[in-house]
Parts: C-alpha cells; structure tokens; sequence
C-alpha cells in the first residue's frame, strides 16, 4: 500500500501519517518524489485498511501495490530515479559509459587502459580487485592492492570507479575505496550482502543473476532499497541459455521491461553477455537503441596477456569506434525530431 501526500502536504502532516501507519505496527518508507512524497507502508503481513490514513489531513490518495517489489516500482515512484556519482548522472536522460579492464592486474596496465577509455568518452573506469572465478586456480585479483590502483586511477585521470564486492568481510574495505559498488551475478541473491549494500553510503551496481527472471532481480534490488540506500543502478548481463554461440545470451528485452516496472536505471554489460570480443559492439548498439542508460564495456591494450576475460575485451581502438557508433545511435533517439 501507498499513502499519496498532496502536493501541499506539510512535512508535520507527512511525519503524522509516517506515525500512525507505524502505530499499527508497520514500516513506513517516504519517499520524497519531484511533486509530492509518497509513503510506501512495508512489512505488513495481510491487506492493509487504508481507510484510517485517508481521512488523515494532507493525504491525497491509497493505492495498493499490485507488485511483489514496492520501493522499487514505478507505482511507488513515478519519475525515473537518477544516480548521482560526482559530477556524472545516472538514468538522467544521458548515456554514461562503463570501462576497464576486467581485473586490475597492476598500476602501468589499470593507467594505460584508463586513459585510453577516457580519452575515447568513457565517464567511469571500472575493474576487478576481489574477482569471482570459476575455478579456485584462476586469478583471484589483487584485494586490496587493486583497490589502491583503482584510487590512484581515480586522482589521475578524474573518473570516478566502480568495483566489485564479493562478500560481507571486505564491504567496508572496499566500499571505503570505490565510487560505485558492484555486486555481481553469482551474488545477486546473496541476501546478507544485500542488506549490507542497503547501509551502504555509495551506489550500488547490481548485476542480473545469471538465471534470474526480472521479478527476482528486482525484488534483489528491492532489499537494498529497504534497506536505506535509493542509490542503485542495474545492470543486463546475460542469461544462461541454450545457445552455445555465446557465453550468455543477452537480454534485450529486459531494458524496456525494467523502465516500465521500476523507476531504477538500468545499464547494459555487452561482454560478459557476449564472452567474445566480435559481438560486443552489435550488442552495444542495440542496448542503446533499445534505451539503455548506460554501458559497462570490458577493454585491454593487451588482451591476449590479459589475466581474465581476455576474449571478450575490445582493443583500445575498438573500444573508441563503440563510443562513436553508440553516441551517435544515442543522438538519433534524442534527437528533437524524433
Ligand atoms: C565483472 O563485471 O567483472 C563480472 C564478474 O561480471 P558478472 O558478475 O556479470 O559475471
Ligand atoms: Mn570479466
């Protein structure tokens, strides 16, 4: 259930009814929107009587939550939530690239590849310092080494970065250190960690479960929300399916799906959809046109030596002719002729 305040509704009228819906032994949210707050009512076990709020002054409207998820959805609220990351907005209209390497695996290659992404458009560096591998012989990342050369990226080139979190143990470390929190597919349903990033004080970047349906995702990013923290961005990676022509197959139609029923906004992965670099620029092009607010692009100046995900990440001048090709797709759709 949503309590609707009116647009004149006073802060004290708003606290009276947050009161009162607590009273009755719920959890009231607000939820403060461009013209008027709403108070979503969490944790009630059967319907809700909304009868007793209505005639409360100050309030417009009850309207129930058709939804599983609530603080996410669009019924809850309307306008499109934007992430605000230094001076970068996300879900803002604008389109905001994602780039790096998939693991930092020393400061000569983070800075190399960080300013070749940057000169091409990138606006957020990203990489690996706490990588989860398929196989405990892998590469597992330099910790908190990797951490430091992301800072470091960070004071030089200016871009603000964004790295994965793994487990509960290194959530402080790494959240002291990045911009942007990412919390990747094999941890999407990771439900402590997920309340962990709802205290967080940084955006989190939540990726789709490799075999999540949208409700599941969605109710993922609904935990951290509940949690406290509005600040998340999500993120299509690809789904495991029968194709073998892939490493996943991406998810196009979960761009559109996710605008309607949330207010998040959502930024495309191409690579790890993709697995090999060839199709990466294709899907890039169509994430774009099918209005995605973002991208999070793997790049390498030296892939064949990369430590992980070698086959997927783009050269250098590759990567400058997807920046090219999606703005310009990206100006077309925004263009006011359109
Ligand atoms: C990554 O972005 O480095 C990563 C491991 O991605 P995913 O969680 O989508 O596999
Ligand atoms: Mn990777």
């Amino acid at each position: 259930m949503l309590i609707v305040m009116s647009r004149q509704a006073t802060p004290e009228q708003t606290e009276a009814v947050v009161t009162a819906i607590e009273n009755r032994g719920y959890v009231a949210r607000p939820i403060p929107g461009g013209e008027r707050v709403t108070i979503g009512i969490l944790h009630n076990k059967g319907p809700v009587d909304a009868s007793p709020f209505l005639g409360m002054p100050g309030v417009s409207d009850a309207i129930p939550v058709t939804k599983p998820y609530k603080l996410v959805s669009r019924e809850c609220k309307p306008e499109d939530t934007i992430v605000q990351v230094g001076d970068i907005a996300i879900g803002n209209g604008n389109l905001v690239i994602m780039a790096g390497p998939c693991a930092i695996e020393s400061e000569l290659q983070a800075l190399t590849i960080a300013r070749h992404v940057k000169a091409s458009g990138a606006h957020i560096f990203r990489g690996g310092a706490f990588k989860p591998r398929t196989s405990p012989y892998s590469f597992q990342g330099l910790g908190k080494e990797g951490l430091e050369i992301l800072a470091k990226v960070r004071e030089t080139t200016g871009m603000p970065v964004v790295t994965e979190v793994m487990d509960e143990d290194t959530f402080d470390l790494v959240e002291s250190y990045t911009d942007i929190i990412q919390i990747g597919t094999r941890n999407m349903q990771n439900f402590s960690l997920l309340k962990r990033a709802g205290r967080a004080s940084k955006p989190v970047l939540l990726k789709r479960g490799m075999a999540a349906t949208i409700e599941e995702w969605l109710m993922a990013a609904e935990y951290i929300l509940e949690g406290g923290n509005s600040q998340v961005i999500l993120c299509e990676r690809g789904v495991r399916t029968f194709a073998d022509h892939s490493r996943n197959t991406l998810d196009l139609s979960s761009i559109p799906v996710v605008r309607k029923q949330s207010h998040l906004p959502i930024i495309v992965d191409p690579s790890h959809a993709a697995g090999r670099r060839d199709q990466v620029i294709p899907l890039s092009r169509a994430a774009v046109a099918a209005e995605a607010h973002g991208l999070m692009v793997e790049v390498h100046h030296e892939p064949e030596k990369a430590m992980s995900d070698g086959a997927q990440s783009l050269y250098p001048d590759q990567f400058t002719l997807l920046c090219k090709q999606v703005n310009a797709i990206f100006d077309i759709f925004h263009s006011k002729s359109l």
